[in-house]
């Protein structure tokens, strides 16, 4: 059987039109998917004889939640069971100007980057937009919160599947659903450099975070394999002209590895390859795991890099690491939560 919830808007019109309905019904259903209903029989402004029809035509599946642990910060993280019983994880974050959610856009992911956990076994195939969108209505209802950010930086990466990932943007702007402003919403991805251009011109208004975590060739290669295949200066002219089309900031993803990639030259590097640029860096002390060996920048470390990249007038922050108790920080993300 067909899962209706995971039809396109349209599919479901003509099958609803086809049933002798109105058209504006599918906009009532397509309410009650948002809402997070279960069933068809939840939706009580449907006939009874329509309910009927369509529960003998159509499976209405949903992402199911199978896990939750919370973080002594309130960070939840989440493990989805998708309706083929694979697993993606989403992590819900508090945050002073509201929640985040940070969802997965792929059963795990084919990027390879040594410090990631999500990398760990390849991808297993991409998620859907109808998942993804799934993945914060299931997430809403269970919170039971109003999520106003999304950020695409769970499992997988985002421009290795954009076709699903703009239909994702599109049905959770949609103004019969969620309505999530493009403003609130935040794309990741470690660079694949024709994507950026593809994307400045679809979603101008849609954040967009570059994970750059070194400042030259040969040492971003070593931790990103990606970077091999899509050159750093070719990404950062990349980035440039993102920000000139788009006039965003771009934010730079920058996990602080012990010894790697946290000294004052790297600072210096860093100001080098990104200044002129209208960017902000994002560093995070590496969070562990525990397959790469690699061990995150201790606090005061990644403190005194902050203040070396602000004095040489890189704007830069430190980011408060949300979750790390639970594995629920960047990096951490496994498409099965028991290994
Ligand atoms: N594939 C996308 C989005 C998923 S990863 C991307 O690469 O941007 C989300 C962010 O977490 C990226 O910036 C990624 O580089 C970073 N990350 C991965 N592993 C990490 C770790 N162990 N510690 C800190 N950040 C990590």
């Amino acid at each position: 059987m067909q899962n209706f919830k995971y039809l396109t808007r349209k599919e479901r019109k003509e099958i609803l039109v086809s049933l002798g309905e109105k058209s504006f019904r599918e906009k009532q259903v397509f309410e009650w998917i948002c809402k997070g209903a279960s069933s068809f029989d939840e939706m009580t402004n449907l006939s009874s004889s329509l309910k009927e029809r369509l529960n003998a035509s159509y499976s209405f599946d949903s992402i199911k939640v199978e896990k939750v642990q919370v973080s002594k910060d309130g960070t939840r993280k989440y493990l989805l069971r998708l309706t083929d019983d694979n697993f993606v994880e989403a992590v819900f974050m508090k945050y002073e100007y509201g929640n985040s959610l940070c969802i997965s856009t792929q059963v795990g992911c084919n990027m390879g980057c040594v410090f990631c956990a999500s990398t760990i076994g390849g991808k297993v195939r991409n998620l859907s937009s109808f998942e993804m969108l799934d993945e914060y209505i299931m997430v809403s209802k269970d919170a039971n919160e109003p999520i106003s950010h999304v950020v695409l930086m769970g499992m997988g990466e985002p421009f290795d599947n954009y076709e699903e990932v703009k239909g994702f943007i599109n049905l959770i702007h949609d103004e019969d659903g969620i309505n999530l402003s493009l403003r609130n919403i935040t794309v990741s991805s470690c660079g694949i450099i024709p994507k950026i251009a593809e994307f400045a011109k679809d979603f101008p208004q849609v954040g967009l975070a570059i994970s750059l975590h070194r400042s030259n060739q040969a040492a971003r290669e070593s931790l990103m394999p990606i970077a091999k295949k899509y050159k750093l200066d070719e990404l950062i002219k990349a980035c440039k002209d993102y920000s000139q089309e788009t006039k965003n900031r771009i934010t730079f993803e920058y996990a602080l590895i012990d010894g790697e990639n946290d000294r004052k030259e790297d600072a210096q590097e860093l100001k080098k390859l990104l200044s002129g640029m209208m960017c902000h860096v994002n560093l995070i002390p590496l969070n562990k795991v525990i397959e790469s060996g690699l061990e995150g920048s201790p606090r005061q470390k990644a403190k005194s890099f902050c203040e070396e990249l602000t004095r040489l007038g890189i704007s830069s922050t430190v980011r408060r690491s949300l979750g790390p108790d639970i594995d629920a920080a960047c990096g951490q993300l496994r498409k099965n939560s028991t290994c």
